[in-house]
């Protein structure tokens, strides 16, 4: 009764060292956010305190306080946590000594302790070396479960002693019929979310349980549209609108332009046929008739001007300046295309 969506080969890999008594004492989950890696975690906690026989049953006491988060021997520590310290950007040492002291006591209800550590590449220095001692010597009925988006950042003798497992995003297949078939999501929903969560079943069900995410996505690719047929004038207010809100919201500014570079990306796809990999799925014809006003190396340089100038957002150049070349650069429609100026 695994509930992770998709990540068949974590799941077996889990269930036969299950069976076998053959867990490692520490494992790093690898994958992008939302992919599954929490829920993976908790399955696995749940596997090692399950009373039932099909290990985890999710409906034994055990199974059950695990989920709600309240058994004793299953902890879960991230910035989140961090309830003291809202402003805190690492996990610190005394949060990881915390956890030591109490990986040292027996299990209080169950079989085993658990400990997850989300966001494993925000540990500090000090933190990650203090969790280096025990993982060197590991003590009995204890497992380590760390989560990240990207093992380079953690300090690479803490990767090695952690068995890794990498969650890679779903394909839009796997998400789709995922979708349909553990939520009841209608396949023409199911396979939108699917496009959009970038293989992340995480973040499709949540946008599933909340209509104000697609609404809000739709209002963004609407503007894109817009301004693509826009003139300079227009596009420049644009970016003048998008610049003030950098300086209060950079994530949503990245947001914007993910959702730009998936646009054109998709664009290219339908430029080659590849319609069954487009994200924006519900804008088949207008990306049909947009995708005709173009060539496909015009395509091809402006994803590339996108990514650029996310880069040299990243790099801290004046938002605004980035976001104008990012206007002058869209390419110009060829004669007879599909697409009108207005
Ligand atoms: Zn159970």
């Amino acid at each position: 009764m695994w509930q992770v969506i998709g990540q068949a080969r974590a799941v077996s890999l889990l269930q036969q060292s299950l069976k076998a008594g053959s867990l490692a004492h520490a494992y790093l989950l690898i994958g992008p956010q939302h992919v599954g890696k929490m829920t993976l975690a908790i399955n696995l906690a749940q596997a090692l305190n399950c009373e039932g026989v099909e290990r985890p049953c999710l409906e034994c006491t055990s199974c059950k306080k695990i989920a709600a988060g309240t058994h004793a021997d299953v902890r879960v520590i991230g910035l989140n946590q961090n309830e003291n310290e809202a402003e805190a950007k690492l996990i610190s040492i005394d949060q990881i000594k915390d956890i030591l002291h109490s990986a040292n006591l027996p299990p209080f209800e169950g079989k085993h302790k658990v400990f997850i550590i989300d966001g494993a590449e925000l540990l500090s220095i000090d933190a990650a070396n203090c969790l280096l001692k025990t993982l060197e010597e590991p003590a009995d009925k204890v497992t380590f479960i760390l989560l990240t988006t990207n093992d380079r950042l953690l300090l690479p003798t803490v990767v090695s002693r952690c068995q890794r497992l990498e969650l890679p995003p779903l394909s839009i297949t796997e998400g789709t019929t995922a979708l349909i078939e553990s939520k009841g999501i209608e396949p023409e929903r199911a396979r939108l979310l699917a496009g959009l969560s970038h293989g992340c079943p995480g973040w499709a069900l949540a946008a599933a349980g909340d209509a104000h995410t697609l609404q809000h996505r739709n209002e963004e690719v609407n503007r894109l549209v817009d301004v693509i047929k826009a003139d300079y004038e227009r596009r420049f207010d644009y970016v003048a609108q998008l610049a003030a809100r950098f300086n209060q919201n950079r994530a949503a500014i990245y947001e914007v332009l993910d959702l730009w570079l998936d646009y054109w990306r998709d664009l290219l796809l339908v430029k080659l046929g590849g319609y069954d990999m487009i994200t924006n799925i519900d804008r088949k014809n207008e990306l049909t008739e947009m995708a005709e006003g173009y060539r496909l190396t015009q395509i091809k340089d402006y994803i590339e001007s996108i990514r650029a100038a996310a880069e040299q957002l990243r790099q801290n150049v004046n938002a605004r300046l980035a976001l104008e070349v990012l206007m002058l650069d869209i390419p110009y429609k060829k004669e007879g295309g599909g697409v009108k100026n207005g």
